[in-house]
């Protein structure tokens, strides 16, 4: 923490000056989007700043109930103007907040972003707390209370961080966890008197059963290359349809194809109207953002995420060719 420590503090000295802040996560909102984005409103409420909270699209139905203590709504530029100043979560590029990409380039008013991303866009932002060996933004949300008010922290707050922390590590797993990741949890459970079954339970069992439909349709279609131990996966809108169910319905099944034993990389392609999209996971040292930016997309080093013209038959083939060319087999 101590290394943030300055950044952190430099970005609480000027957030809290403002009397309104715009708080905006990144499209196709995740639990760290949210989590980090309620964690930090909350932070702000508390010096008595008028917090809006904002996201274009839709949250997926099983982490909504993390807006329950604030709501995040779709807004129009005259409603975002209306703040002093705006602060981005988990996104490093204005690009990653939406519809209102031009209005931020071109608004005066000061942006700020707290993202664990790499390479950020340095000269949109005012002011930057990006930490890409972070494993999650909600990570950087608790420092930013542990090195103001740590009493702040209740249990709407570590809920919301907690949430944001467990999905972004993968439960826990990922090469980012460390001492530090579980001393920040403990820390999150003491404060907040979290019971964590209970938030696992509401983010990870929600299957139905048409998505259980879904899984078995899509684990038939897994293809694995032995030789770029590749493991690829495909949803088309055709499996969707036969199994009464939607886009948001597809989030989460990339695990599937990544527990392979011998996998070391994997990729779900999902067919949209008109592109495909692309969610790349990996297990070794294989950089899936360097292989997004190649597909209009980018992320981490193990997860990331991008978009193909289409048909999937051709993104299949393109993405595997790709991967191929990067391993130079
Ligand atoms: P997912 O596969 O869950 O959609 O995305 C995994 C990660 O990749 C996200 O947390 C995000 O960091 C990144 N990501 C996903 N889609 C995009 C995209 O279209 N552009 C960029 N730059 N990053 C993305
Ligand atoms: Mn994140």
């Amino acid at each position: 923490m101590y290394q943030y420590q300055e950044s952190l503090k430099q970005l609480a000295t000027k957030l809290r000056y403002h009397k309104s802040v715009a708080i905006i996560s990144h499209v196709r909102p995740d639990a760290d989007a949210i989590g980090s984005q309620i964690g930090v409103a909350l932070w702000l409420k508390n010096f008595g700043t008028d917090v809006i909270c904002h996201n274009d699209d839709p949250i997926p139905s099983n982490i909504a109930w993390l807006t329950d203590t604030l709501p995040v709504q779709d807004l129009s530029d005259t409603e975002l103007d209306f703040c002093e100043a705006f602060l981005f979560v988990d996104g490093n590029s204005p690009q990653r907040f939406g519809k209102h990409e031009a209005f931020f380039r071109k608004t005066r008013k000061p942006c700020y972003v707290i993202d664990h991303h790499p390479e950020p866009e340095k000269d949109f932002f005012l002011s930057m707390v990006s930490i890409p060996e972070a494993g999650s933004t909600a990570e950087l949300v608790y420092y930013l209370f542990q090195t103001t008010y740590p009493d702040w922290i209740n249990n709407q707050v570590a809920t919301a961080l907690y949430t944001g922390i467990m999905t972004d590590t993968g439960s826990f797993r990922f090469d980012s966890v460390g001492a530090h990741t579980h001393q920040v949890v403990s820390d999150l459970i003491r404060r907040g008197s979290l019971r964590v079954s209970e938030i696992h339970e509401r983010v990870y069992d929600t299957f139905s059963e048409n998505q259980l439909k879904l899984t078995a349709r899509a684990l038939g279609q897994i293809s694995f290359d032995p030789k770029t131990h590749l493991a690829c996966m495909f949803v088309t809108e055709e499996d969707l349809t036969d199994t009464g169910c939607t886009q948001e319905d597809i989030e989460g099944l990339i695990s599937f194809p990544l527990a392979m034993k011998e996998a070391k990389i994997a990729i779900l392609f999902s067919e949209r109207k008109n592109k495909v999209k692309l969610s790349f996971r990996s297990k070794s040292e294989f950089d899936v953002n360097k292989l997004a930016r190649f597909f209009e997309g980018g992320g981490h080093q193990k997860a990331a995420g991008g978009w193909h013209p289409g048909p999937i038959e051709e993104a299949i083939e393109d993405v595997s060719a790709k991967v191929k060319e990067l391993l130079s087999c």
